[in-house]
């Protein structure tokens, strides 16, 4: 066997009050809000979701995010993320609940031009969705103390102006549905992040955008596109 070298570390996000979340798996939620769902062309009628992934190592915390290559059209979604400390198989709804060790907010970075490509040719959202620090995330709240209600505020704002405005009732499938129903497709596990889809006023971001990205009750995202 020849000899090779990898940096084989678990990525981590940072938990507040201490401590780090080893991230195992990353999904992602397709269209959860209608408003998105619409914005982007689509029927927000109650279809099943579906689901996309990121690579683990897509995480990145810090206030620098490269702008990836290949894109001229970077857009920024802000997500609930859901952070879980154990998982499983066809859970209920109410064993996924008690399978969530946190929560944090997560943009689900995109290279627009790239996913629409994709769509247009059938092809797979990887290169558009899954790149290099496509995954900007605040630090984890215990559920404990994160209060996530139907009021709950979820918002974006770029170089100060205000981009996306949602509430967590806008969700089509609640954090509980959404984990059920992903349980069905695959087991999921402690380490695994789940980005829960995004309200609309998703847009594009330039070198240089200051992005702000904040879930009442979480800990704020503040990042730089660099
Ligand atoms: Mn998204």
């Amino acid at each position: 066997m020849g000899k090779f070298q990898t940096a084989l570390t678990v990525p981590c996000v940072a938990v507040e009050g201490g401590g780090l979340f080893p991230v195992r798996r990353i999904y992602c939620v397709g269209r959860n809000y209608a408003d998105h769902a619409r914005e982007m062309g689509s029927d927000p009628s109650r279809e099943p979701p579906f689901f996309f992934g990121k690579p683990a190592d897509a995480v990145i915390q810090g206030h620098a995010v490269p702008y990836p290559p290949k894109t001229k059209q970077l857009h920024h979604e802000v997500e609930l993320v859901v952070a879980l400390k154990s998982g499983g198989r066809d859970l209920s709804p109410k064993d996924a609940e008690a399978a969530v060790f946190g929560y944090a907010v997560g943009v689900d970075l995109t290279r627009r031009d790239l996913q629409e490509e994709a769509k247009k040719t059938g092809r797979p959202w990887d290169m558009g969705k899954g790149f290099d620090a496509s995954a900007p995330i605040g630090r984890i709240l215990p559920r404990d103390r994160a209060m996530i209600e139907p009021g709950t505020a979820i918002r974006l704002s770029v170089d100060g102006k205000e981009r996306q405005n949602g509430t967590i009732s806008q969700m089509i499938w609640s954090v509980a549905e959404v984990l059920a129903n992903l349980s069905t497709f695959v087991e999921l596990k402690a380490g695994d992040l789940i980005f829960t889809g995004t309200p609309s006023g998703v847009g594009a971001l330039d070198p240089g955008a200051r992005v702000e990205a904040r879930v009442d009750g979480l800990p704020r995202l503040l990042f730089t596109v660099k």
